[in-house]
């Protein structure tokens, strides 16, 4: 798609948005209050699970899609969303990434080690963030992403070049892909996955980005999703064999796409799944297939809280999805424990 179409497309989209979302307002108000009186905040501040001496994982949340995993000196980053331009803004107005808030929110953190930048899609608040983050915070990582990942960023960003697109290496619940390595400690494999509606089985901003973009996508419309992937990230041990097994999605999808290959679950289950419940009443059995094609022993919940508010914000949990419901619905099928993070919340785990 050259730059001009997707421009036109992007205002096209743009407009058929508006429309809807001026429509939705009253409603998706009303949802989210009616959520936030179920819901709670988030578990906050250190979650330890080790004794000393144990090899431990370290996962923390960075907000959105964002998650540090740290297994020693290896570390994996989740694509992370700082800028959080608003509902209006994002409907209506340009938007690009805030670098002095990416930079104030990854200060605290240490990245430089990162060896990989996953981002399961292309919308912008899976990608915009990552040009910053990429070259500022974790400059010797990879990006794993789709080919439309790669062209998104294209030759603007300084970092299109440091995609490795996983399109003709996923895996799926019948057939394993091929891992990625970064070192001896980390592999990365891409899981066939989609992007489920937005609300009302309306998907958001689809299509894919089929040639490097010379500039940055303005509106949020031109963050195309391209194909959407699902990630294991396995943490090695010093003799090769997986000490730590994580699963993570950045979007719903209707199951068995977003699946692991089976034959490696029955090898080693996930460890630690991360599932987002933002729009997970637009698909059926969501969580509950994925609890029984993973096996998780730990389960988290990522990109759970509205991100059309500063970061700074008190969090309340995102519109449109009913996060208590949620969270009956995984209790129902899994006994196992489970925690919804708080932005900067630190989880530690021992084998
Ligand atoms: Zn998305």
């Amino acid at each position: 798609m050259d730059k001009t179409r997707l421009g036109r497309y992007g205002r096209q989209i743009c407009g058929r948005a508006w429309i809807s979302r001026a429509a939705l307002v009253v409603l998706l108000t009303w949802m989210s209050t009616a959520a936030c009186v179920r819901l709670g905040p988030g578990i906050r501040g250190l979650v330890d699970l080790t004794t000393s001496g144990e090899d431990e994982l370290r996962l923390t949340y960075l907000g959105t899609g964002g998650w540090i995993f740290q297994h020693g000196s290896d570390m994996v980053l989740a694509a992370p969303l700082f800028t959080n331009p608003s509902f209006l803004q994002t409907g209506l107005r340009p938007i690009r990434a805030d670098t002095v808030e990416i930079d104030r929110h990854m200060a605290p953190y240490d990245v430089r080690g990162a060896r990989a930048i996953l981002s399961g899609h292309a919308h912008y608040d899976h990608l915009m963030d990552v040009p910053r983050v990429a070259a500022v915070h974790a400059p010797n990582a990879r990006i794993v992403g789709s080919r439309t990942v790669a062209n998104t960023l294209g030759s603007w960003s300084g970092v299109g070049g440091r995609v490795d697109v996983v399109d003709d290496s996923a895996g799926d619940q019948s057939s394993v892909g091929r891992w990625l390595t970064y070192g001896p400690g980390i592999r990365v494999m891409a899981l066939r996955s989609h992007h489920a509606p937005h609300f009302d089985g309306y998907t958001l901003y689809q299509g894919s980005v089929d040639s490097p973009l010379a500039s940055p996508p303005r509106y949020a419309t031109e963050w195309l999703d391209g194909a959407t992937f699902a990630f294991l990230i396995d943490f090695m041990d010093a003799v090769g064999e997986v000490a730590f097994r994580i699963y993570y999605q950045d979007a719903v999808v209707a199951p068995p796409l977003g699946f692991a290959p089976e034959v490696l679950i029955a090898q080693h289950p996930v460890d630690v799944a991360i599932f987002v419940p933002a729009t997970f009443d637009q698909v059926d059995w969501h969580p509950e297939a994925f609890v029984q094609n993973l096996q998780p022993k730990r389960v988290l919940l990522g990109h759970w809280e509205d991100f059309f508010v500063p970061i700074d914000d008190p969090t309340r949990a995102i519109m449109l999805s009913d996060i208590g419901h949620f969270q009956d619905r995984l209790e129902h099928v899994f006994s196992g424990e489970w925690w919804r993070p708080e932005i900067g919340t630190e989880f530690r785990f021992s084998r």
